[in-house]
């Protein structure tokens, strides 16, 4: 059954990375830099758990970027040969300290500490249960479900690993997990793999990490992805794998990492990203060949597709959007003096190069259709003769439950309007997007090993909007009666 959401849900998003250390007496050092390397999945919040033999567990959080949440002595206090540590996505709601990660909980079976990439589908309902046979949540993220399910007591067997299982076998939806126990670094990762998670070897140690960008800057030895629904532990003994549920015949990578979410830079199940993208804008060109003078990106999601257009086109290739590098967050409101200030500050316009020209602009993705808007006044503004606006993936027509921050149905261009009524809308001579065959071959990957949901509507994992909006408003009800 593919149920399909009809509004957003208030649950928090979980688009994050996630990255784990065993074996190394500068382990937090270590997460630093791998969170350092995993920034864009999440800027929210980071933070790091790091502990030692003895069970010593300390831990440093904060809300925004990993620079300016650690600093030398927050690094020197966070001991131990092992750590994971976790950067989180911003979004609407539940941006709280308290939901930063890793989580920690102290039980009977020991510490345990967990950060988590990907959403969970039957949150509410565990919660809801969870609450009624008298948990008591500290947080709103779904993560802290799998906390409070591995501190029940597992039938028969009353080893850590068997909690874990247990709990995996309650949960849905998508999870690549790094766990710290007084034992062991453990990593995980959902039956249908949705999100990425790779080991590699690091001076006689390993490292978990989201991507494989991680590894490099720390110049550690990738070995291989985790396999869907495998677990990985990592103790004083080495790394062995058992698997938490039998081998799937599909599986459900996010193909939207490849399409942006993941840095050019990484290597997921054998295919980097970059050539991915590369090879979509090529396939972009063969599917929608325009005549123009020059093709340009949306920066810098859209380099890599552009570069493959130009390449398959023999179009020249260049560089009309200059990016400004050096945006915080900015806390001014757009005024009268600097009109679209939020648009106008990422990007610049070369003008020089546009004018009178017949222009395609290329990028990895529409969501509401603000961002390709404002490239198309811009550059016709400028004097550009032509503006083709071209996508490196199909419409996006459907919310993600797994994670991803796509806002709900009614806010998608795609859904909402026709081809030509988009084109109008953004005001531009074409329109045009990957198809996702096109998508498909580019990956290097079979269709039954990908979710395409956010395209296809086809959700790999059932998910039940109503039963989810029904269990949050009895939430909301509830609290607001004790309050
Ligand atoms: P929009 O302006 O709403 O159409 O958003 C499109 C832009 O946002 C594109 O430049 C994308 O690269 C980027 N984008 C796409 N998906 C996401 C996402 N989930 N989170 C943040 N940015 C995104």
């Amino acid at each position: 059954m593919d149920l399909i959401p009809q509004q957003s849900s208030e649950r928090p998003k979980h688009y994050c990375g996630v990255f784990g250390v065993f074996g190394n007496e500068r382990a937090s050092q270590l997460a630093y830099y791998g969170l350092y390397a995993l920034q864009h999945r999440g800027q929210e919040s980071a933070g790091i758990v790091a502990s030692d033999s003895e069970g010593n567990f300390t831990f440093h959080k904060g809300m925004g970027l990993v620079s300016r949440v650690f600093n030398e002595e927050a690094l020197d206090s966070l001991k131990g040969d092992r750590a994971i540590g976790h950067t989180r996505y911003s979004t609407t709601g539940g941006s709280h300290l308290t939901n930063a990660q890793p989580l920690i909980v102290d039980c009977a079976r020991g510490k345990i500490a967990i950060g988590h990439n990907g959403n969970l589908t039957n949150a509410s309902a565990l919660r809801e249960e969870l609450e009624a046979e008298g948990s008591i949540f500290q947080t709103t993220a779904d993560s802290e479900i799998i906390l409070h399910l591995m501190a029940r007591p597992a039938p028969g067997d009353n080893d850590i690993i068997a909690a874990l299982k247990q709990a995996l076998n309650r949960i849905e939806g998508a999870y690549s997990l790094t766990i710290l126990t007084d034992e062991a670094l453990i990593g995980v990762r959902d039956p249908l793999g949705f999100r990425p998670l790779s080991i590699a070897k690091y001076e006689g140690g390993y490292v978990l990490a989201s991507e494989t960008c991680a590894f490099d800057l720390i110049q550690a030895e990738f070995i291989r992805d985790v396999e869907p629904g495998e677990m990985v532990i990592i103790d004083k003994n080495g790394l062995r794998s058992i698997r938490a549920f039998p081998k799937q015949e599909k599986e459900a990578f996010c193909v939207f990492e490849y399409v942006y979410f993941a840095r050019p830079d990484s290597v997921i199940s054998d295919r980097n990203v970059y050539q991915a993208r590369v090879e979509m804008g090529r396939q972009l060109a063969r599917e929608n060949p325009i005549e123009a003078d020059i093709v340009a990106p949306v920066p810098d999601s859209g380099n890599c597709a552009a570069l493959g257009y130009s390449l398959e086109s023999g179009i020249p290739y260049e560089m009309v959007f200059v990016r400004n590098h050096y945006i915080g967050r900015s806390f001014m409101q757009p005024s009268q003096l600097i009109r679209d200030f939020n648009v106008r500050v990422k990007l610049n316009l070369v003008k020089d190069l546009v004018k009178g020209k017949r222009v395609i602009i290329v990028d990895d993705s529409i969501v509401r259709g603000t961002t390709a808007k404002a490239r198309v006044n811009t550059l016709k503004e400028a004097g550009a003769k032509e503006v083709h606006v071209l996508v490196s993936c199909p419409p996006h027509r459907h919310p993600c439950v797994y994670g991803i921050d796509f806002p709900d149905k009614n806010k998608l261009m795609a859904n909402n309007y026709s081809h030509q009524e988009m084109c109008d809308y953004l005001n531009a001579d074409s329109l045009g997007y990957l198809s996702e065959d096109g998508m498909v071959q580019s990956v290097h990957r079979p269709r039954s090993s990908l979710c395409m949901a956010c395209y296809t509507g086809k959700y790999p994992v059932a998910f039940d909007p109503d039963l989810d909006k029904e269990v949050m408003e009895r939430r909301r009800n509830r609290v607001h009666l004790i309050s």
